[in-house]
Protein backbone atom coordinates (compact mmCIF):
# COMPACT_ATOMS: atom_id res chain seq x y z
CA UNK A 1 0.00 0.00 0.00
CA UNK A 2 1.43 2.87 -1.19
CA UNK A 3 0.99 5.36 1.82
CA UNK A 4 1.24 3.32 4.43
CA UNK A 5 4.20 2.98 6.50
CA UNK A 6 3.92 2.38 10.30
CA UNK A 7 6.34 1.55 12.37
CA UNK A 8 5.05 -1.83 13.24
CA UNK A 9 2.08 -2.95 11.48
CA UNK A 10 -1.63 -2.46 13.89
CA UNK A 11 -4.12 -4.82 13.40
CA UNK A 12 -5.97 -2.68 10.62
CA UNK A 13 -2.11 -2.62 9.08
CA UNK A 14 -2.97 -6.46 8.75
CA UNK A 15 -6.18 -5.99 7.38
CA UNK A 16 -5.58 -3.58 4.71
CA UNK A 17 -2.73 -5.48 3.72
CA UNK A 18 -4.39 -8.13 3.15
CA UNK A 19 -2.62 -10.61 6.15
CA UNK A 20 -5.76 -10.95 8.26
CA UNK A 21 -8.52 -11.87 5.77
CA UNK A 22 -11.57 -9.59 6.34
CA UNK A 23 -14.85 -8.73 4.92
CA UNK A 24 -14.36 -5.64 3.33
CA UNK A 25 -18.02 -3.72 2.74
CA UNK A 26 -16.72 -1.01 1.41
CA UNK A 27 -13.37 0.47 0.10
CA UNK A 28 -11.93 3.56 -1.97
CA UNK A 29 -8.78 5.15 -2.97
CA UNK A 30 -8.99 6.61 0.55
CA UNK A 31 -10.91 4.32 3.01
CA UNK A 32 -11.87 0.99 3.50
CA UNK A 33 -14.49 -0.74 5.46
CA UNK A 34 -15.22 -3.55 7.63
CA UNK A 35 -17.29 -4.93 10.22
CA UNK A 36 -16.04 -4.38 14.42
CA UNK A 37 -15.07 -7.93 15.84
CA UNK A 38 -16.66 -6.75 19.06
CA UNK A 39 -19.67 -5.11 18.01
CA UNK A 40 -21.14 -2.47 20.44
CA UNK A 41 -24.93 -2.26 18.20
CA UNK A 42 -26.59 -4.14 15.85
CA UNK A 43 -24.50 -2.53 13.03
CA UNK A 44 -20.94 -2.03 14.46
CA UNK A 45 -18.74 -0.79 11.56
CA UNK A 46 -15.15 0.40 11.67
CA UNK A 47 -14.09 3.04 8.29
CA UNK A 48 -10.09 3.31 8.37
CA UNK A 49 -7.86 5.40 5.77
CA UNK A 50 -5.47 3.55 3.69
CA UNK A 51 -2.76 5.93 5.49
CA UNK A 52 -1.30 5.14 8.19
CA UNK A 53 -1.89 7.84 11.02
CA UNK A 54 -2.01 6.55 14.86
CA UNK A 55 -3.96 9.29 16.10
CA UNK A 56 -6.28 12.38 15.23
CA UNK A 57 -3.61 14.10 17.18
CA UNK A 58 -0.43 13.32 14.54
CA UNK A 59 -3.12 14.17 11.35
CA UNK A 60 -1.71 17.43 9.99
CA UNK A 61 -3.36 20.13 7.06
CA UNK A 62 -2.38 17.75 4.25
CA UNK A 63 -5.13 15.12 5.58
CA UNK A 64 -7.74 17.33 5.95
CA UNK A 65 -9.73 16.29 2.68
CA UNK A 66 -8.48 12.75 3.53
CA UNK A 67 -10.68 13.12 7.04
CA UNK A 68 -13.27 14.73 5.27
CA UNK A 69 -13.45 11.94 2.98
CA UNK A 70 -13.62 9.29 5.97
CA UNK A 71 -16.57 11.01 7.45
CA UNK A 72 -18.80 11.16 4.13
CA UNK A 73 -17.71 7.74 3.24
CA UNK A 74 -19.43 7.12 6.75
CA UNK A 75 -22.47 8.32 5.86
CA UNK A 76 -22.51 6.49 2.70
CA UNK A 77 -21.82 3.30 4.23
CA UNK A 78 -25.02 4.08 6.78
CA UNK A 79 -26.89 5.23 4.38
CA UNK A 80 -25.94 1.40 2.39
CA UNK A 81 -26.66 -0.36 5.41
CA UNK A 82 -30.56 1.27 5.75
CA UNK A 83 -29.56 3.16 9.18
CA UNK A 84 -28.91 6.77 8.04
CA UNK A 85 -33.11 7.56 8.20
CA UNK A 86 -33.03 5.94 11.98
CA UNK A 87 -29.75 7.66 13.10
CA UNK A 88 -26.41 6.54 13.38
CA UNK A 89 -22.79 7.55 15.48
CA UNK A 90 -19.95 8.35 14.05
CA UNK A 91 -17.31 8.66 16.56
CA UNK A 92 -13.11 8.93 16.81
CA UNK A 93 -11.55 7.79 20.21
CA UNK A 94 -8.39 9.17 20.65
CA UNK A 95 -5.53 7.96 22.81
CA UNK A 96 -6.20 6.34 26.70
CA UNK A 97 -8.62 8.75 27.81
CA UNK A 98 -10.62 8.17 24.45
CA UNK A 99 -10.68 4.99 24.61
CA UNK A 100 -8.48 3.89 21.36
CA UNK A 101 -6.99 0.83 21.93
CA UNK A 102 -6.06 0.32 18.56
CA UNK A 103 -3.22 2.83 16.57
CA UNK A 104 -4.45 3.59 12.93
CA UNK A 105 -7.51 5.94 13.41
CA UNK A 106 -10.75 4.71 12.62
CA UNK A 107 -14.32 5.55 12.40
CA UNK A 108 -16.73 3.93 14.14
CA UNK A 109 -20.19 3.69 12.82
CA UNK A 110 -22.78 2.62 15.40
CA UNK A 111 -26.03 1.90 14.24
CA UNK A 112 -29.40 -0.22 15.16
CA UNK A 113 -30.23 1.20 18.52
CA UNK A 114 -31.13 4.30 20.40
CA UNK A 115 -27.66 5.80 21.56
CA UNK A 116 -27.09 7.29 24.95
CA UNK A 117 -25.49 10.67 26.10
CA UNK A 118 -23.03 11.31 27.47
CA UNK A 119 -21.47 7.88 26.21
CA UNK A 120 -19.02 6.03 28.90
P1 LIG B 1 -10.82 1.79 19.45
O1 LIG B 1 -10.98 1.18 20.82
O2 LIG B 1 -9.37 1.90 19.08
O3 LIG B 1 -11.59 3.04 19.24
O4 LIG B 1 -11.48 0.75 18.45
C1 LIG B 1 -10.84 -0.40 18.00
C2 LIG B 1 -11.91 -1.37 17.58
O5 LIG B 1 -11.29 -2.38 16.80
C3 LIG B 1 -12.61 -2.08 18.75
O6 LIG B 1 -14.00 -1.77 18.70
C4 LIG B 1 -12.33 -3.55 18.51
O7 LIG B 1 -13.43 -4.37 18.80
C5 LIG B 1 -11.96 -3.60 17.04
N1 LIG B 1 -11.03 -4.64 16.68
C6 LIG B 1 -9.89 -4.99 17.34
N2 LIG B 1 -9.26 -5.99 16.70
C7 LIG B 1 -10.02 -6.28 15.60
C8 LIG B 1 -9.88 -7.22 14.54
O8 LIG B 1 -8.94 -8.01 14.47
N3 LIG B 1 -10.85 -7.22 13.59
C9 LIG B 1 -11.91 -6.36 13.63
N4 LIG B 1 -12.80 -6.43 12.64
N5 LIG B 1 -12.06 -5.46 14.62
C10 LIG B 1 -11.14 -5.41 15.59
Amino acid sequence: MQDYNPPSPTIFGKILSGEIETEIIYEDDYCIAFRDITPVAPTHILIIPTKYIATINDATEEDAERLGHLMLAGAAIAKAQGCAEDGYRLVMNCNKDGGQSVYHIHLHLIAGRQMTWPPG
